[in-house]
């Protein structure tokens, strides 16, 4: 069995302490990751800090040299990477539609390079006779990112290149679930970026919490449930922390009566299962006109009965299996209760292999609102298909929860879905596409899907403040 060390002030460090991590294809246990102790943790911050001065006086050419570096680096190491990847979160090397763990690798380098390619310049608010007064952005000091095991690599990226990138100094707290890639990666960078830069601090039920406590952090990033939103921001309080939450949602996908069936029901299926279903922002409820319900599910069904669900090591397998038992037992109780409620299942629903934790892809129509599998994320492989007449109402069922990160609206008319999907509560609106994202364009969510904007210019500006200069002439 490999070992894995904590990453502190550019040294691996071990701990006395460790827990197992799981195959979720077989579960097996892979490896015994270090269990960091509280007092390792603020070593870790006492490096971030220390880190932070050097750092943040560099200019972004000299942060961005260090951190195009590192996505050489990274590339070099892709297999072991994406190896690893497969081994603890479950998802295929290369899956349906390449959506796998070489699409989490991809998307990772992509990422590296196009946000490290941004700069923050200063503005110039007013210049006259009397003053010029400039609009500076200033590094926060020390970022803490608490990153989930859906995407283990690709949002720890997300959350610390443009922290680096505008001077901060990070500790990384990958899930307990999915803590070897990052640490692995972790290893990488800590020959690269200056000691104490980047810490990688792995650890289970005392770690999170002493983060979004801990007196020399300024800032958290944290992707994962509501609930463990609203824990960090009642512990942030007490220190006046920064915060980006993103929390997940319930998206809904509305397809209208115009709508191509052909050409929208294979990026309807993708998009509700990248991932197993496990995407913060993957279609999550599908409202299809009447007109059109019947053939859609019938194209849907068409592509779920031709995937392959399996261990993501074999190279035919389309998608693996969910990456923990809690999920798992999430999905499986949503479609008993769908079950009892006399939902129509179209494929799957029945667990058929219990060598790991599988879930085969599950259509679901003859559902409503009000059922759980509707109103209550599933982050798994099972959609919910919801026959609606009157747009009107199909728009309220997409408004009706508490949660608003992305929404969808499918159709040939691209005037009428845009204004259908301008009155959708949500972050991002997709047209005729659902749970895209890419390195410039913001994103984030509303109402209980947090706050704060990760992407592009917007999410650079989230790990600074704002010094106003202003320089009097006379
Ligand atoms: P959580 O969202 O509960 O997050 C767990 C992480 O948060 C761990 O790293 C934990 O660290 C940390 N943490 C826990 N308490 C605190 C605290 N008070 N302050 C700071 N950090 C804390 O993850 P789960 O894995 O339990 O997933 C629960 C649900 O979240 C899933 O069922 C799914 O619906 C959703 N989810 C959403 C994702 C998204 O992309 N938005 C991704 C993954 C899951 P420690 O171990 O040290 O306590």
């Amino acid at each position: 069995m490999e070992s894995f060390n904590l990453i502190i002030g550019g040294k691996s460090v071990a701990t006395t302490d460790c827990f197992d991590v799981i195959n979720p294809a077989d579960k097996s246990v892979i490896a015994c990751c270090p269990k960091a102790s509280v007092a390792q943790l603020d070593e870790a911050v006492a490096a971030a800090k220390a880190a932070f001065p050097s750092w943040s006086a560099l200019t972004y050419a000299e942060r961005r040299d260090h951190l195009m570096q590192l996505a050489d680096a990274v590339e070099t190491r892709a297999d072991m990477l994406m190896t690893m990847l497969t081994k603890e979160q479950g998802k295929p090397k290369k899956g349906f539609a390449d959506l796998g763990a070489g699409f989490e690798l991809g998307g990772a380098l992509a990422w590296i390079r196009a946000t490290a390619s941004m700069a923050l310049e200063p503005e110039t608010i007013q210049d006259n006779d009397l003053a010029r007064i400039e609009l500076h952005r200033k590094p926060l000091g020390v970022v803490g990112s608490i990153t989930p095991w859906n995407y283990p690599l690709l949002i720890g990226i997300w959350h610390i290149i443009p922290a680096l990138l505008t001077g901060n100094t990070v500790v990384m707290k990958p899930s307990e679930m999915t803590p070897l890639t990052v640490l692995c990666f972790g290893e990488i960078a800590k020959d690269i970026l200056p000691a104490g830069v980047l810490n990688v601090v792995t650890g289970k039920g005392d770690i999170g919490a002493a983060m979004s406590a801990h007196v020399d952090i300024q800032k958290i990033v944290f992707t994962g449930s509501t609930p463990t939103g609203k824990a960090i921001m009642k512990s942030a309080a007490v220190t006046l922390k920064r915060l980006t939450l993103e929390l997940g949602g319930n998206d809904a996908g509305i397809v209208l009566a115009d709508a191509d069936i052909e050409a929208i029901a294979g990026k309807i299926f993708a998009t509700s299962f990248i991932n197993n279903g496990q995407t913060c922002a993957a279609l999550k409820r599908l409202y299809v006109h009447e007109s059109v319900h019947d053939e859609l599910c019938a194209a849907l069904t068409t592509i779920a009965k031709s995937m392959k669900t399996g261990n993501g090591l074999d190279e035919d397998t389309d998608f693996g299996p969910l990456q923990n038992e809690a999920q798992l037992n999430i999905v499986k109780a949503l479609a008993q209760d769908a079950k009892e409620r006399g939902a129509n299942f179209l494929c799957g629903g029945e667990v058929v292999d219990e060598t790991g934790y599988f879930y085969p892809i599950t259509l679901v129509n003859n559902i409503n609102d009000g059922a759980r599998l509707v109103d209550e994320e599933q982050f798994g492989p099972i959609l919910p298909i919801i026959k609606f007449s009157d747009i009107e109402e199909a728009i309220a069922s997409a408004n009706r929860l508490s949660v608003g990160l992305g929404g969808s609206v499918w159709s040939t008319d691209i005037e009428k879905a845009q204004s259908i999907g301008s009155r959708l509560d949500c972050g991002t609106v997709w047209i005729n596409n659902h749970a895209m994202v890419q390195p410039d364009a913001p994103f984030g969510g509303v109402k209980d899907s947090g706050f704060g904007i990760e992407f592009g210019e917007a999410g650079l500006k989230e790990f600074t403040s704002i010094q106003t200069m202003q320089v009097f002439k006379s």
